[in-house]
């Protein structure tokens, strides 16, 4: 073992919706940082898969579609067979609908509590009957602002993040002794699809710029550092909490 706290090497980790955005960006820190990866959701992740393969990490891509909890004993067992265990896992699949609250409708309420909530929680306990054979391992949510503050035209998104936060913290009050840590991570405003609606209007990308301290939107790669950290010995005494990784959003 490296002296590096830092250092991912020998680990596993299960990334999932690693094939775009923020997971793409997660999944390749984490193989820079010496992780072997496995993506897991319903699109292939070649050039995810490229850019680990290319850190000289191992990679496989689990097809899994997290709208429903139904394979979430596949995928850690998938994980485990072909990488031989699961150390990381990173809850980043998230979706967003939006629409005025007095319109939401009731799939849309579902779509995103299921997949951003409901299926982040299955995933996890899975995982973590996994990694108290070995002893322990790293969780990693992917929040959001919205887990602090209300937004707007987003009720299931914002009622999702706010509750996979609060979920962040009961985890780890349970399972902080067993020596899994449990922390998320709350993007700020990121280029990637799920920001291309915000980005498309040119009034809210004002708007949303104009507040961000940085002077800029994040780029996938910009969460990379906060998603190692809290995988690797670095974060061992971490337990909880919620990572604001946002230009200094929450700052103004
Ligand atoms: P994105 O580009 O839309 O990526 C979302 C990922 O989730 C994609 O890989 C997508 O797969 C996957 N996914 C969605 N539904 C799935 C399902 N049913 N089964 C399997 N995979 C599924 O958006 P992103 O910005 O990178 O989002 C990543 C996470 O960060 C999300 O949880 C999002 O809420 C959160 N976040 C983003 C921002 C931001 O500013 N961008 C800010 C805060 C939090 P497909 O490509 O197949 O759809």
């Amino acid at each position: 073992m490296t002296d590096n706290p830092f250092s991912l090497e020998g680990r596993v980790a299960v990334v999932t919706g690693a094939n775009t955005g923020l997971g793409q960006g997660i999944a390749v820190a984490l193989a820079k940082a010496g992780a072997d990866v496995a993506a897991v959701g319903r699109s292939p992740a070649e050039e995810t898969g490229r850019q680990v393969e290319a850190a000289g990490r191992r990679f496989t891509f689990v097809e899994a579609d997290l709208s429903s909890i139904e394979p979430v004993e596949r995928v850690v067992r998938t994980t485990v067979e072909r990488l031989g265990g699961l150390d990381i896992l990173v809850n980043n699949a998230g979706i967003i609908r939006r629409a005025d609250a007095i319109d939401f409708t009731e799939a849309d309420w579902d779509a995103v509590m299921d997949t951003n909530l409901k299926t982040a929680f299955f995933l996890s306990q899975a995982a973590a009957r996994e990694m108290l054979k070995a002893g322990g391992g790293k969780i990693v949510n992917i929040v959001s602002m919205l887990s602090f503050q209300g937004g707007i035209r987003v009720p299931s998104y914002t009622a999702s993040k706010s509750g996979l936060a609060g979920l962040t913290k009961l985890l780890a009050n349970e399972w902080a002794a067993k020596g899994i840590n449990v922390n998320a991570i709350a993007p700020g405003y990121f280029e990637t699809n799920n920001t291309e609606a915000l980005r498309a209007d040119e009034g809210r990308s004002r708007e949303i710029l104009g507040r961000i301290p940085a002077g800029r939107w994040g780029r996938p790669e910009d969460l990379g550092g906060a998603a190692v950290f809290l995988a690797s010995r670095a974060a061992d005494y971490m337990h909880g909490a919620v990572v604001p990784v946002d230009g200094g959003w929450l700052a103004r």
